[in-house]
């Protein structure tokens, strides 16, 4: 669940227009070039600004409740609600879940006392090593 978007997608901004998003590698040179929705609307990237609300949320709660294991690539661990995650983790680990928590980063995140295990590198470095060969 791409929770803040794609940038290889561009949507309508009328959040009430009943579009889907879109594959769009077009290179927008200046907001002037952006592409009209068929309701008028300006077509914009589809990903989540600062003071939006991320996608899949609910959904995404739902599968940390359920899930084993959380990796968490390469974040700051400083902008909620996606920062706010492995502390859901931490709570079902302190309540006696077996539920396990990395991160994976060139640098600690912010939250970093909330994992489990911290793996300091590239996800190009790291990732293959989680998995053997
Ligand atoms: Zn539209």
């Amino acid at each position: 669940m791409h929770m803040h978007g794609q940038l290889n997608m561009s949507r309508c901004e009328d959040p009430e227009c009943d579009s889907l998003p879109f594959v769009d590698e077009q290179l927008y040179e200046s907001k002037a070039s952006f592409a009209s929705c068929a309701c008028g609307a300006v077509v914009r990237p589809h990903i989540v600004w600062f003071g939006e609300q991320p996608f899949y949320v609910p959904d995404i709660e739902q599968a940390i409740q359920q899930c084993d294991y959380f990796i968490v690539i390469g974040s700051s661990g400083s902008v909620y609600p996606a920062a706010g995650l492995v502390s859901v983790i931490a709570h079902r680990r302190n309540r006696g879940s077996n539920v396990r928590s990395l991160y994976v980063g060139p640098e600690a995140p912010n939250n970093a006392r909330l994992f489990d295990e911290i793996r300091l590198g590239t996800a190009c470095e790291v990732i293959p090593s989680l998995f053997g060969e």
